[in-house]
């Protein structure tokens, strides 16, 4: 590719607005365009990326025994009515109408349609397991996109659904695409690590992700780096702090003027904040509820959500609160009445504790679970933290930013039996067919790739998914020979079958050496008068400082032979 030719132009600077390391290299780089919130374009170089990345993605899924498929974005509404995810999935699930005033979603995933037609074409266990996948353009409608390809609206996904006749044999489905999606990282040099994770609006039971640690990323990642466990903070289990038991004493009402939060009750009253109990209140899909949690803990609202089954949860405000009959700042479990509580266990592992009184300016001494107040649901609601103990351990718990680059789910039979997608078994009985669901967002795999690997001067492709091999870089075209010979060379390296962006401009070194380092392409052949002197280029890795002469004799077999080599580690 003639670079002069490129639809697509570096920048100098990337727009106010690009956010993470990634969107900013990628708009400079002239690799993607954004046309609105969390929509973007692909130009030729950015492109060419996200094929090879599909390409790799590919080849990992049929060599697991994935079966290509393409499903189609328009799906009809009932088909999600008909899983119940019309809810949770809420307004991230685009919908339209047509002519005909039917109601059509636009795909977001493909669940339905993979159970819908599994309902018609599997009937024995003979004919399973399945492994359908596809890659395809899903939408979204996130509430907040941000970070260029990170979070969209549009975007493409490989997306995997595994069909089982049982929990043995959906367990190695899972297993299998484990692995493939260890594979896909370990050949696009990205270092990701698998943790528990929250099924979110997808559902099911077990779910992990794979996650890139990094400063930039908007999840968050509990880990132990004393028995390996590591879990999304929206998920993560924590060991709680346990008092030693004591004489439960009586209930007594204290004054607390002045005292709103719970460090400013427990520095008046000289406790410390376990020592007392916390009341947040959220309305979820439009039901008030009162939460209690111990004093020293905060509320992890994605677990709250599941413990509810709620699509919509947000905090209430005080006006809403003392309309419920509580007293904002002093609201107490104990005598709330007409209203869902729902506590996390921790209250249960401490005696004779602090809880507000319902009345301004007092609280309780001495509250005790069960003898003082009810709850209607009793479970874990507790964001874990740094510096928290391992559930599995003891050890210490450490927290890190990452991006998810994949997500897989073993979703059970819920989708399968609210569509009837069975088949019957060996001994002639119907059941339902057991699946799985496993995607990875391409777009998503190529900015965590440039999260990952650049420097202050630009991105810096793994050889398996740069635009191009070799970036040549002729330099006074002006001068006698560089240009005949620059253009021979590009031809020749063609032949030779490397991939090559031959920088055909009449511009000074700085402004090629620059768009060089900032397209990040691995290998850099530069031809210059000097060069020519000595009948060589100069080439130099993108990841090197030291440069190498390579005698112009035979050059694409030479360089041919290099990339190879530099190719073996990761493949
Ligand atoms: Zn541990």
């Amino acid at each position: 590719m003639r670079y002069s030719r490129i639809f697509g132009k570096t920048l100098r600077q990337a727009p106010a607005e690009a956010e993470s390391v990634s969107h900013q290299l990628l708009l400079r780089a002239g690799m993607i365009a954004q046309e609105a919130a969390g929509i973007y374009s692909y130009l030729p170089l950015g492109w060419r990326v996200l094929k090879k990345i599909e390409n790799i993605v590919r080849d990992e899924m049929d060599k697991a025994g994935g079966q290509e498929v393409m499903l189609p974005v328009l799906q009809p509404l009932e088909l999600w009515q008909q899983s119940g995810r019309d809810v949770s999935f809420g307004k991230s699930l685009f919908t339209l109408t047509d002519r005909k005033e039917h109601m059509l979603a636009l795909g977001p995933t493909h669940e339905e349609v993979v159970a819908d037609l599994a309902r018609r074409y599997v009937q024995s266990y003979r004919d399973l397991p399945l492994l359908p996948y596809q890659i395809q353009t899903k939408l979204r409608d996130e509430p907040r996109p941000r970070a260029g390809l990170l979070r969209v609206r549009e975007f493409i996904m490989k997306d995997l659904y595994s069909l089982d006749v049982d929990e043995a044999g959906l367990h190695e489905s899972y297993q299998k695409m484990c692995r493939a999606y260890k594979n896909i990282y370990a050949r696009l040099c990205l270092p990701a690590l698998m943790v528990e994770a929250d099924s979110g609006a997808i559902g099911g039971k077990d779910s992990h992700e794979f996650m890139i640690l990094t400063e930039d990323g908007e999840d968050e990642v509990i880990h132990c780096s004393d028995c390996g466990y590591a879990a999304n903070a929206e998920k993560a289990q924590f060991a709680k702090t346990r008092t030693d038991t004591e004489p439960l004493l009586p209930l007594e009402q204290v004054a607390t003027p002045a005292t709103k939060t719970i460090e400013e009750v427990a520095g008046f009253l000289g406790v410390s904040s376990s020592q007392t109990l916390k009341a947040v209140f959220y309305y979820a899909d439009g039901e008030f509820v009162f939460v209690v949690i111990r004093g020293d803990l905060e509320v992890n609202e994605t677990k709250l959500r599941n413990v509810l089954k709620s699509s919509e949860l947000r905090l209430a405000t005080d006006t809403e609160v003392n309309g419920a009959g509580l007293v904002a700042g002093f609201a107490s479990p104990i005598g709330a009445k007409g209203v869902k509580v729902v506590a996390d266990d921790s209250i249960t592992l401490g005696f004779n504790l602090i809880a507000g009184a319902n009345k301004p300016g007092y609280h309780f001494r001495n509250a005790n679970y069960p003898r003082d107040f009810q709850a209607d649901l009793m479970t874990d609601i507790a964001l874990a933290r740094a510096e928290d103990s391992c559930l599995k351990c003891g050890g210490k718990l450490s927290l890190s930013r990452g991006i998810e680059v994949g997500h897989v789910f073993k979703l059970g039979t819920f989708i399968s039996e609210r569509f009837g997608a069975s088949f019957l078994d060996s001994d002639g009985k119907s059941r339902p067919i057991v699946m799985g669901s496993y995607g990875i967002g391409l777009g998503r795999l190529l900015a965590a790739i440039v999260e990952q690997s650049h420097d202050d001067k630009g991105i810096i492709w793994p050889l398996s998914v740069a635009p191009y091999q070799v970036h040549l870089c002729p330099l006074s075209l002006d001068k006698p020979a560089v240009a005949p010979t620059a253009e021979r060379l590009y031809q020749e390296l063609q032949k030779e079958g490397v991939e090559v962006l031959f920088d055909d401009r009449d511009d000074s070194p700085g402004i090629k050496f620059n768009d060089a380092d900032l397209l990040g392409i691995p290998l850099r052949l530069t031809l210059s008068p000097r060069t020519l002197q000595s009948q060589s280029v100069e080439a130099k890795w993108r990841t090197e400082k030291e440069t190498q002469l390579l005698p112009l004799e035979n050059l694409a077999v030479q360089v041919n032979k290099l990339l190879n080599e530099a190719a073996k580690p990761q493949s």
